[in-house]
């Protein structure tokens, strides 16, 4: 996770003017695998089309902004396309695993198929 500068903040912004200041995450997280080798990459603005902005960033806090084509992949059974740009390293978004993700499941499972609608 990092903080982006307020220059990067309104370069974001001026790469992707429809995400406005509130489509601009500030603080992005690196979303790819712990323990990669490379720059970190956080998603800083997806708008539309097949592209998004990024911010790059070393552990020696150099950051800059890219624009990067997304990732085309998606898992096997194609219900779930990779959060990534193109050529990323590591694992594809699907095939991390999220502890969030693996609890909100585990939850659902367990639910009764009919679920009684909330009372008016
Ligand atoms: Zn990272
Ligand atoms: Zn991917």
């Amino acid at each position: 996770m990092t903080l982006l500068p307020i220059a990067l903040v309104l370069g974001a912004i001026e790469m992707e003017p429809d995400a406005g200041l509130f489509g601009i995450q500030d603080v992005p997280s690196c979303m790819i695998q712990d323990l990669h080798v490379g720059a970190h990459h956080g998603l800083v603005a997806s708008e539309k089309g097949d592209d998004a902005v990024w911010a790059v960033w070393s552990d020696e806090g150099t950051a800059h902004l890219q624009r990067l084509l997304d990732c085309t992949t998606s898992s096997a059974d194609d219900t779930e396309g990779c959060g990534l740009y193109d050529q990323h390293e590591g694992r594809h978004t699907f095939e991390l695993y999220d502890p969030q993700r693996a609890a909100a499941e585990a939850i659902v499972a367990m639910m009764p198929l009919t679920q009684k609608k909330p009372a008016d």
